[in-house]
């Protein structure tokens, strides 16, 4: 149990200690100067719809002021890098449209790789597409009667039925697919609407054929970021485990898990091998600070005043304090178990987010 639990502290820890020697005796060891580039998620970590999440617009300023370079990257690959540029300048958000990396640009390059130079491509989707084929020589077309040598799905508004209709012709002549992402929802100020995985959920429905995914969490979203940033110790920071965690998992490098979009405490306390951020943190603020996780303690895992132990495959918390050290112990405490296998099945965590305030 010990030696299993030493395991997963090292994993759990690495960043950290990474981090800190990165810094080198040059000052502080901020995340800011630990990483040479953010790779920021957009929606639930820089905005929500329209607003801007708390102390983003600060906090990115003052990051890029330190020397952080900053790159947003989007699974939205109906919008262009201009389009979403503008919509963060108006936020008040520092970005200009080569900080952008969208997946319909990492789609262009998976593309680009698969067929001849300026070769026709079937795009189901929007601008964001259309404009990132153009960037690599190739030439959009909207009908599988222009003899397309690709299919590239990616999510629009207005994708309907003909456009399916033409990618399941194009698919069934045996041409590469490439899906920009496969998200399968989207929200809305309405609810959760069919996002572009349901949309190629339909083509692959008609064709029994499976595209090659771009987006997060697959590997050549991270890759085309990385390619146009030149970055050599980036950190990843999203709001989503099983796209933003997984994909810098996958990418092998370290991630931020912010509480400002979709994942609840609980979700970050029963996150999959695969899907464990680094370092987990309330909000962006957490790019300024020197980075924060728990310490191994005997059987115990403690952060803050917090101390957190796992018996009879449960944790049990004791102590007080800031709830977000709370969390850091407990996932410490409930990944170090899962990780190793140790149990056999996951630590129970029900209630433990509550336990900690939350
Ligand atoms: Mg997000």
């Amino acid at each position: 149990m010990s030696r299993d639990a030493s395991a997963g502290e090292t994993a759990t820890v690495a960043g950290a200690a990474d981090a800190a020697d990165a810094v080198g005796d040059s000052g502080g060891s901020e995340l800011v100067r630990a990483y040479d580039v953010a790779l920021l998620d957009l929606d639930g970590v820089v905005y929500t719809g329209a607003r801007a999440v708390p102390y983003a617009v600060d906090v990115l300023t003052e990051a890029r002021r330190r020397g952080m370079a900053l790159a947003y990257v989007t699974n939205n690959a109906a919008r262009t890098p201009e389009a979403v540029a503008e919509h963060l300048v108006e936020l008040g958000v520092p970005a200009k449209p080569e900080d952008v990396v969208t997946s319909a640009q990492a789609a262009a390059r998976v593309v680009a790789e698969r067929v001849p130079e300026g070769a026709s491509v079937l795009v189901v989707g929007g601008e964001g597409l259309e404009v990132a084929l153009r960037e690599r020589g190739l030439r959009p077309v909207r009908s599988a009667d222009d003899e397309p040598a690709a299919v590239v799905q990616g999510y629009a508004a207005d994708v309907d039925w003909r456009q399916l209709a033409e990618a399941s012709y194009a698919v069934m002549r045996g041409v590469p697919w490439v899906a920009s992402n496969a998200d399968l929802t989207i929200p809305t100020e309405r609810g959760i609407a069919p996002g572009n995985g349901a949309l190629v959920g339909v083509v692959r429905a008609a064709t029994g054929t499976e595209p090659v995914v771009a987006g997060k969490p697959e590997l050549p979203l991270h890759r085309e970021t990385i390619l146009r940033t030149g970055a050599k110790r980036p950190l990843v920071v999203g709001d989503r485990l099983d796209t933003d965690i997984e994909g810098a998992c996958n990418g092998g490098v370290d991630s931020l898990l912010v509480l400002t979009g979709v994942t609840t405490p609980d979700a970050a306390l029963a996150a999959a091998p695969g899907q464990r951020p680094t370092f987990v943190a309330e909000d962006l603020r957490a790019l300024l600070a020197e980075p924060v996780t728990a310490r191994r303690e005997g059987d115990a895992w403690v952060c803050g005043g917090w101390t957190v132990r796992v018996a009879d495959g449960a944790l049990t918390v004791e102590g007080s304090g800031e709830r977000i050290d709370g969390l850091r112990a407990a996932c410490a405490a409930a990944w170090s178990v899962d990780s190793t296998g140790s149990t056999g099945s996951a630590v129970d965590t029900s209630g433990v987010a509550a336990a900690l305030g939350w």
